[in-house]
């Protein structure tokens, strides 16, 4: 999932890299109102997946409102075009930032060097440009640290780096403190590549990141549920759309044609649920995979989910529950769906785990239908549903 130029930056202010002051406006009168309160001279910024915004025509200046307004209503609905992204792409917000005087320009990233396994923490003095073009011409203007993981990232190794691509001096100080916080975003949003391109020394010493390149593995959105709302390429339908709307990954919820309602933890174990609803002479309504760790609050809202579906008669949740207690995740399920708004249809629950006897009697105390096995589950699910 790659990030927008605001989101990025909105990440690097939790780790404590500096960034312009600015509002991200998704029309030309909040960019303009934003401008009209704080007179200066602003950037005008693009906002779109693609790079090379600055050639592509997608960065303007403005010093008043009036030139704010105007480029605003230049830009948004622009599609930028460049020679890598020759369909081009539409500018739908945009973000204003506090112009900064640049005394140099500098390029930070780090990404997953495949072949060592390791992160690579690469940096050169030649920011603002691609660092391909730096890396084709002038190779030895490039340098790169491979952080052992299991020591982590090591403050003088930014320091040895900065002297290494012969950053100006006025780099320095900040720079362990910047790219530390680069690496903290990195492992803990679980990043394929974090970029500061250009990450500029202001004429009056200051050291920001002017730009932000983010693209974060989709398989490890599950540790900040909230930026699954963050996404820029868009879930290519509603199901997709609602999984990630509850804090799951797109391909985590599937409409089928059936009438029972399916939420198990895994994909395998939800494929092996529909099996076995089909041998007894059911079908699944959809199938919802949540995941691995079935919290209370995520169980209630998945349920709420599956059971928008009008089609679904019967639920079925299947959970395997491995070391976790199944009288832990059953006391979970009966608080997560009592009382509130759900709707109310029968639902069977097969759990299996330690303590998965006690699980079972808080279920049937609560009115659910507890079941051993996958199979006798699908069973009973079928008959609920024709019921
Ligand atoms: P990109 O072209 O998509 O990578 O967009 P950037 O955010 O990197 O901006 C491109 C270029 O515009 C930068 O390399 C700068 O030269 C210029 N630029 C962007 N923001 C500012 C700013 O605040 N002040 C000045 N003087 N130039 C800027
Ligand atoms: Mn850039």
């Amino acid at each position: 999932m790659k990030l927008m130029e605001y989101q990025g930056k909105e990440l690097f202010r939790r780790v404590g890299i500096p960034t312009p002051r600015g509002v991200h406006a998704t029309t030309v009168q909040d960019a303009a109102a934003f401008i009209a309160q704080n007179p200066g001279s602003w950037v005008v910024k693009s906002q779109v997946m693609m790079g090379g915004r600055g050639k592509a025509g997608g960065i303007k200046f403005a010093n008043d409102v009036a030139q704010g307004e105007s480029v605003a209503r230049e830009l948004i609905g622009k599609i930028l075009k460049n020679d890598q992204n020759p369909a081009g792409e539409q500018v739908k917000s945009l973000l204003v930032e506090e112009k900064v005087q640049i005394a140099s320009e500098a390029y930070v990233s780090i990404t997953i060097d495949r072949a060592a396994k390791k992160p690579a923490i690469i940096v050169t003095s030649q920011g603002g440009m691609d660092v391909e073009e730096v890396a084709a011409h002038d190779p030895s203007a490039i340098s790169t640290y491979w952080v052992d993981p299991a020591i982590g990232f090591q403050p003088f190794e930014a320091r040895r780096l900065a002297f290494a691509a012969k950053l100006p001096a006025g780099y320095h100080k900040a720079f362990p403190k910047i790219v530390g916080g680069l690496y903290t975003l990195f492992m803990d949003y679980g990043a394929n590549l974090v970029e500061i391109n250009p990450l500029v020394l202001t004429k009056t010493g200051e050291v920001i990141a002017s730009d932000a390149k983010v693209e974060l593995d989709d398989n490890a959105i599950y540790k900040h549920p909230e930026l699954g709302a963050w996404r820029n390429d868009g879930p290519a339908d509603e199901d997709q759309a609602a999984a990630v709307a509850i804090g799951l990954g797109m391909s985590n919820y599937a409409k089928l044609d059936g009438d029972i309602g399916v939420i198990a933890n895994g994909a395998g174990l939800g494929m092996g649920t529909m099996d076995a609803i089909r041998n007894a002479g059911g079908s699944a309504a959809n199938f919802l995979d949540i995941g691995g760790g079935a919290q209370a609050e995520l169980v209630k809202k998945s349920y709420a989910l599956v059971t928008s579906d009008p089609k679904v008669r019967a639920m079925f949740i299947n959970i395997f529950g491995g070391i976790t207690r199944g009288d832990q995740v059953a006391q979970g399920i009966v608080e997560a769906l009592q009382g509130g708004d759900l709707r109310e249809v029968p639902l069977v629950v097969r759990l299996t785990g330690t303590n998965e006897k006690e699980g079972r009697e808080i279920l049937a105390a609560a009115g659910m239908h507890p079941v051993e096995t996958m199979d006798e589950g699908a069973r009973r699910a079928v008959e609920l549903a024709k019921g």
